[in-house]
């Protein structure tokens, strides 16, 4: 039996990996020229490394069981949130405030990030079954048992099952789903991507200087560019780095994003001192701009936290074929990693 997964995010990778374990053939069509989805890292040019998540960086295994699972079952390590002394609040008076902020109960982060969780399952799934700069652009049925998977490229891939493992909007406006009933593609539509519109900063410095002064690393802001902001050296203690949400719209981060990148350092320099003034780097990735992510809608109807979407999304079609798989489907921390896993393994589980 051949499986076709469309999308390597941690949704996608899970369910191959799930389905590989159970000695099924797998092939991941992956659109974009990296693997992760959402999940991806600045990583040292030498060592490859991680230094920073560009995406994701919390998982609270104390309250998510399928996290905690995966990452027993993957041999992953995890680290408190560094969040010991003052966080630095801005633009509630003249000068920045210094006061204690306390820290979320069972928020933890991943050794390597949540790209360790990309790479391990990666490991198991084998390279050479997945492709990348391959994407889907239909989804067809072909006669009674044959589903066709055609790329952008017009290659046209045979599959007895699919999982589809892209964002629902992303899905609904970007594939051909010609058996898609107009009930499920509103509902896909429906279904809003998960900090699709977010544009995350990490800055990095030679070490966490704010830790001397007594600072967490934390910032809260009514001003910005960074409304908030956290430590996130890794567990090696070096480089320090300071990762932080822009409050800019995606349409004032497009426009200036030079202007960006300096009221990004001003501020840092504003709350720690001039040791902020110099960083070793500064990376800010920008999720809107991605059309593998981000959909139009998206852009037009900024989204509260996920919540559970209709039964329709966790249900199977062309006769019991092919189904979805993303972490926004999942009624289980929907739009979370927790969400991606759960999912993951569900429609594995399902399609088996
Ligand atoms: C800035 C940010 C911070 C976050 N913080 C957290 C956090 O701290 N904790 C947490 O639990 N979650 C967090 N999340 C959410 C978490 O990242 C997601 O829940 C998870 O990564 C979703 O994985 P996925 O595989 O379901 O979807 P995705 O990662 O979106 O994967 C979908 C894949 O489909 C591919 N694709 C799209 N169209 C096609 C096509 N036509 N053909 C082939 N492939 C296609 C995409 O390129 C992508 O690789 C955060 C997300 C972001 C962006």
């Amino acid at each position: 039996m051949n499986i076709v997964v469309v999308g390597a995010g941690l949704s996608g990778l899970t369910v191959a990996a799930t389905l590989i374990g159970a000695g099924a053939n797998v092939q991941i069509v992956e659109a974009d020229t990296q693997i992760g989805g959402r999940i991806r890292a600045v990583r040292d040019p030498v060592s490859n490394r991680v230094l920073a998540d560009l995406g994701p960086t919390w998982v609270w295994p104390k309250y998510q069981p399928v996290v905690a699972r995966w990452l027993k079952r993957l041999g992953l390590q995890i680290f408190e949130q560094f969040n010991d002394g003052d966080a630095v609040i801005t633009g509630y008076g003249p000068v920045p405030l210094r006061q204690s902020l306390p820290g979320q109960d069972g928020i933890v982060r991943i050794v390597g990030g949540p790209s360790a969780l990309i790479d391990a399952l990666v490991t198991r799934i084998g390279h050479a079954n997945i492709r990348t700069s391959a994407p889907v652009s239909a989804i067809i049925k072909d006669g009674d048992q044959n589903i066709v998977v055609r790329l952008a490229s017009g290659e046209a891939i045979r599959a007895d099952k699919v999982i589809l493992s892209v964002p629902m909007r992303v899905a609904a406006t970007t594939i051909h789903l010609p058996w898609a009933p107009k009930a499920l593609l509103d509902a896909m539509l429906g279904t809003p991507t998960w900090m699709a519109t977010q544009a995350k900063a990490v800055v990095l410095y030679d070490h966490p200087f704010w830790r001397e002064q007594g600072l967490s690393g934390r910032i809260a802001s009514r001003t910005g560019p960074l409304v908030e902001a956290h430590d996130h050296t890794g567990i090696e203690g070096a480089p320090g780095a300071v990762f932080g949400f822009v409050g800019w719209s995606p349409e004032q981060r497009s426009n200036d994003p030079q202007g960006l990148r300096r009221a990004i350092v001003d501020q840092l320099a504003h709350c720690f001192g001039t040791a902020a003034a110099s960083p070793l780097d500064l990376v800010v990735q920008d999720w809107a701009v991605n059309p593998r992510i981000a959909t139009d809608l998206d852009l037009s109807q900024p989204a509260d936290h996920p919540t559970v979407g209709p039964g329709m999304l966790r249900q199977s079609y062309l006769d019991g074929r092919l189904r979805f798989a993303v972490s926004e489907a999942s009624d289980l921390s929907p739009g979370l990693i927790e969400g991606a896993l759960s999912i993951g393994e569900r429609a594995a589980s399902d399609m088996l």
